[in-house]
């Protein structure tokens, strides 16, 4: 489990497996005579995917960005992705009960990023796999949720967050908040209208959990971006406000999808091209 201090505080990755994805879908209108230098494929064309959630130990708080795929899946999406479901293991094993949690935040409320905010009891009933927690989830995420298009309908299961709407325990933010001193969201726009990267700051250092606006590290270039991008070209806009911030200011991005980096320091070289520098 790589960690490192920034700051006051101690940041973790822990995951929650890596499935497959089509190569294609994941580097959109980007050649596979180019993506394929950067990640390999098997026959199918598919590409290994992480799922990377970040721990950050404030020395007050647990908080828990992302939630990974979690433990709910259909019979039909266990076809497609399998059933990785690690997290919870994962956290254990470094002494991490789901107990132990204080906030979790979910950048945006597709599956991949919101599975374990929930889990089912031997009833079958759908409960908080975090009971202390205070979750927090954009709320226009939300509101597009009970209403999504046709093309992303499959990508939101509201098991995954209607139970902490109904019962109080996920608050729902506009974007800019701060939730606790350090750690606030910002909203960036492209893969959804609404996702919300995760900004951590301490001592004067900064690292950034971007989400699916810069998924791995394959993707840093402006032009790479995934075809479930919902608006692509925002997506191309946010990335351009992200990077003037996080490349002039030196911020560790964390890359959600990456399952062999999943963080770096973003910076442009001699030619403007955009390279990953490993921590
Ligand atoms: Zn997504």
């Amino acid at each position: 489990m790589p960690s490192l201090t920034l700051g006051d505080f101690e940041l973790s990755i822990f995951s929650d497996g890596t499935y497959p994805l089509d190569g294609g879908a994941f580097f959109g209108v980007v050649p596979k005579i180019m993506w394929s230098r950067k990640v390999t494929a098997d026959q199918r064309n598919y590409v290994q995917a992480g799922l990377n959630s970040l721990l950050i130990r404030t020395g007050k708080q647990n908080v828990l960005v992302e939630t990974g795929m979690g433990s709910k899946l259909s019979e039909r999406m266990i076809k497609f992705y399998g059933q990785p479901a690690q997290l919870l293991a994962n956290l254990a094993a470094a002494g991490i009960a789901p107990e132990n949690i204080d906030i979790v935040i979910n950048t945006h409320l597709h599956f991949d990023h919101c599975g374990w905010n929930t889990i089912r009891d031997k009833d079958g009933k759908i409960v908080p796999t975090f009971p202390r927690a205070k979750y927090y989830a954009p709320e226009g995420e939300w509101q597009y949720a009970r209403h999504p298009s046709e093309r992303d309908a499959i990508s939101y299961i509201p098991d995954n967050y209607d139970p902490l709407v109904q019962s109080g325990q996920i608050t729902l933010l506009k974007g800019g908040e701060e939730i606790v001193p350090g750690i606030s969201v910002k909203t960036f726009p492209g893969h959804t209208a609404h996702m919300q990267a995760v900004i951590v700051e301490s001592a004067g250092r900064t690292a950034c959990y971007i989400s699916d606006l810069i998924p791995t590290t394959a993707h840093i270039d402006l032009t790479w971006g995934m075809s479930f991008d919902l608006y692509p070209l925002q997506t191309i806009e946010s990335k351009k406000q992200y990077y003037a911030k996080a490349i002039q200011e030196k911020w560790l991005t964390v890359f959600t999808h990456d399952p062999a980096t999943p963080w770096a320091y973003v910076e442009k070289d001699e030619i403007g091209k955009m390279a990953a520098r490993k921590v």
